[in-house]
């Protein structure tokens, strides 16, 4: 993990400089290539939890980004790892999968009927008899020491001076641990990625929520997207990715121009990182 780095930059667009609102965004993308940032925080309080020598289970995709964070920490803290992966098992394996074989993770494959059991107690227990002594991480690596480990993102750095902090919401998991984590002058923003997406389990005190950018629900990425993409990739130099952050770094810069934010806001977005998932597209529909 490479915490050496300034993990915050800021953030200039034509946009943001006439708005008189100052941008900055931590880059936890920058953590490590293929470990995405987020689920690197909400892993560890997971792993302090599990018995030395036991395995680590979890679930995922063909191209989660949970899933192969999961397999590179449990690797780094000496746990064995299985992951139990949604849909048979594909003639050429996809390249997050490859990735999490390759820390050492034991995939084993299971219908989409099966994966949908994975929060049923009994279908657990059976996981666990066949591991014995496994430690289980719900997909996402929500739960409790989910929420507790993303609180330590806003440890990285001095970030009591902002207004905002912005973030994409897959579970809520990442939301809730920056807004427990954040000071009572802030106001947390998040958008989520999943289309209809409740959010009242979220909301409280200092919390707002973008829900109109989902760009037609978790997956689903029209070509409006990689076009806003690629064009904040050129402005910028930041990569984001399809799935989350492209998303995120769109409906702030429109609640911008749509005037969301009073002058001299400061704002803090949280890069999550999720760019290997951007291997599922087909070639140069991204220019990095
Ligand atoms: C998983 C993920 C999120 C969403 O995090 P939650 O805690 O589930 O809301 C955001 N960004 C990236 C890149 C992710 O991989």
């Amino acid at each position: 993990m490479n915490h050496q780095a300034s993990l915050i930059q800021r953030l200039q667009l034509p946009a943001f400089t006439a708005s008189q609102i100052h941008v900055d965004v931590m880059r936890l993308d920058q953590l490590h290539p293929i470990v995405s940032g987020n689920k690197w925080f909400k892993l560890q309080k997971h792993l302090a939890l599990a018995s030395p020598g036991r395995p680590i289970l979890t679930f995922g995709g063909a191209w989660s980004n949970h899933l192969v964070a999961t397999a590179y920490a449990a690797k780094q803290a000496g746990f064995p790892a299985i992951g139990i992966i949604r849909g048979e098992q594909p003639s050429s394996p996809s390249a997050t999968l490859t990735d999490a074989a390759a820390y050492g993770m034991q995939l084993e494959f299971v219908s989409r009927e099966q994966y949908g059991q994975k929060e049923n107690p009994t279908f657990l227990q059976q996981l666990t008899h066949r591991y014995p002594g496994a430690y289980i991480i719900p997909e996402g690596g929500g739960g409790i020491p989910g929420i507790t480990g993303s609180q330590d993102i806003l440890q990285l750095a001095d970030t009591t001076a902002y207004t905002h902090i912005c973030c994409a919401i897959g579970t809520g998991t990442t939301f809730l641990g920056l807004h427990r984590a954040s000071t009572p002058q802030q106001t947390i923003i998040g958008v989520p990625v999943l289309k209809g997406f409740d959010t009242s389990s979220l909301s409280g005190p200092r919390t707002l929520f973008l829900p109109q950018y989902h760009f037609g629900g978790y997956g689903r990425h029209p070509q409006i997207l990689l076009d806003f993409m690629n064009d904040f990739h050129r402005d910028t130099g930041i990569p984001t990715d399809i799935v989350y952050t492209g998303k995120l770094f769109y409906a702030i810069r429109e609640s911008i121009r749509q005037h969301l934010f009073h002058a001299h806001s400061r704002l803090l977005i949280i890069h999550s990182g999720g760019l290997q998932g951007n291997r599922s597209l087909p070639p140069r529909k991204l220019d990095f």
